[in-house]
């Protein structure tokens, strides 16, 4: 009997497994995960978990219905340390190993520290359910927060700390949060968002330290002020993990680097979601967003099928989705398709930048992203339109280092 080992039960990982078995695999499934809670939804992290409006029963990825689907070996609270390209030999953490047909690499990424982030009270990441338990019982009690980063995520605990009637303030290191990414104008909408909702914005300064002894009392800002703080969210990215494959002949950077068809460099071991950093008619791209993780396991499956059965995995379409990423904040829902490039042009299309809208970017013309807040219905009209523009964009050549995505 075959032997398929997924590493990693966050989103991608549980729909690799799905998929696996939706397809017909009914071989041994075994599924490695080092939280030792049932695999769970991340977005409601930075939102209804954190406003206490939801909990770890209301953002499961399974029940006991599809887990006795499933029918896969659960081992839950055990980290995989390494693999053995040869024999597909995984190392668990807890001295035993595990050897398979077929390994899923599905390991997401941890939230991205500052450079030399003492371990203080109340002073927080945002990645696991543990994470948001222990931010939220720092933010039962009133105080001054202080959001380091103005990325998504730190936008929504932002946002779901200002619901809890704390005063916030945000800190981004760049002129203006997500400029880069989304351009000066949307850039400017979400900065609106923040001090329409009596959030403090201080930009263009970087963090240098944090000062406190058992628990903060300050951010040290980069041009000498401090920013006096009872809990402090450090929101500023989030790294792949994938230093447990050193040495296993995955081939890594910024990600585990696969094909379009999430093949790696090693022979039936595929990788998906957030760790994965996939080849694709644009050049390469690891997406840290939620689509993504639950699409690519649907191709990183497939392959690892294909091959057993003899068939090439390339017949199947290649993993190429138009990326698109929402972020609930301040009572408005972003929706973001597409990746404009710097200097793209935002234009819009209905309603007006002051409130809700839909609009294009443009690129010499050429439609190549769709932003809208609270407009559903118009920005799937125009996600439409934008899907043809990216399915036959140029070919890059250069499949070099990766450019993340990163939420
Ligand atoms: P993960 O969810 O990170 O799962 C990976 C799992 O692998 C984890 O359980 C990890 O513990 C485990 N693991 C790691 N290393 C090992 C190992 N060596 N052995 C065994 N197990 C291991 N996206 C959106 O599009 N919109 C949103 O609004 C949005 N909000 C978000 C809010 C928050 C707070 C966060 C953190 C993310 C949000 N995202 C959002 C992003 C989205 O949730 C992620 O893209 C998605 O969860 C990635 O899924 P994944 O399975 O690839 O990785």
């Amino acid at each position: 009997m075959t032997t398929i080992a997924v590493v990693g039960i966050g989103l991608a990982g549980v729909r690799a497994a799905e998929t696996l078995r939706a397809g017909g695999y009914d071989g041994r499934l075994v599924l490695v995960g080092e939280e030792t809670v049932e695999p769970y939804d991340r977005p409601p992290l930075s939102k209804q978990v954190l406003s206490g409006e939801r909990d770890l029963r209301d953002i499961a990825l399974t029940d006991e219905d599809s887990r006795a689907a499933l029918d896969a070996e659960w081992l839950l609270g055990v980290r995989a340390t390494a693999l053995d390209p040869v024999s597909r030999t995984l190392s668990l953490a807890d001295g035993r190993s595990l050897s398979a047909d077929g390994v899923v690499i599905a390991t997401g990424a941890r939230a991205r520290r500052l450079p030399g982030m003492p371990d203080m009270g109340a002073v927080h990441t945002l990645r696991t359910l543990d994470d948001a338990h222990r931010l939220r019982a720092d933010l039962s009690r009133p105080g001054r927060v202080v959001v380091v980063g103005g990325g998504f995520i730190g936008a929504e605990v932002a946002s779901s700390a200002r619901g809890l009637g704390h005063e916030v303030t945000v800190v981004e290191c760049e002129p203006m949060p997500l400029a880069r990414q989304l351009g000066p104008a949307a850039a400017e909408i979400l900065c609106r968002l923040h001090r329409d909702h009596g959030v403090a914005l201080v930009t263009g300064v970087g963090v240098t330290g944090l000062l406190g002894e058992d628990s903060v009392r300050a951010v040290v800002l980069s041009d000498g002020r401090l920013l006096p703080a009872d809990v402090v969210v450090v929101g500023v990215g989030a790294v792949p993990n994938t230093e447990w494959l050193a040495g296993s002949g995955v081939a890594c950077d910024n990600g585990v680097l696969t094909d379009e068809w999430c093949r790696t460099t090693v022979p039936g071991v595929v990788a998906a979601g957030d760790a994965a950093a996939y080849r694709c008619r644009g050049g390469r791209l690891r997406i840290e967003h939620w689509t993504n993780a639950r699409d690519m396991p649907v191709t990183a499956a497939g392959s690892l099928v294909a091959g057993f059965q003899g068939q090439d995995p390339a017949a199947q379409p290649a993993h190429d989705p138009l990326p698109y990423v929402w972020s609930d904040q301040y009572g408005v829902r972003l929706q973001i398709a597409g990746r404009p490039a710097a200097g793209d042009v935002l234009e819009l299309v209905s309603g007006s930048f002051d409130d809700s809208f839909a609009a294009v970017y443009r690129n010499a013309g050429e439609i190549s992203g769709v932003l809208a807040v609270d407009s559903a219905r118009e920005f799937g009209r125009l996600r439409r339109d934008l899907r043809s523009a990216w399915v036959s964009r140029p070919v890059q050549k250069s499949y070099g280092r990766n450019n993340g995505h990163a939420s």
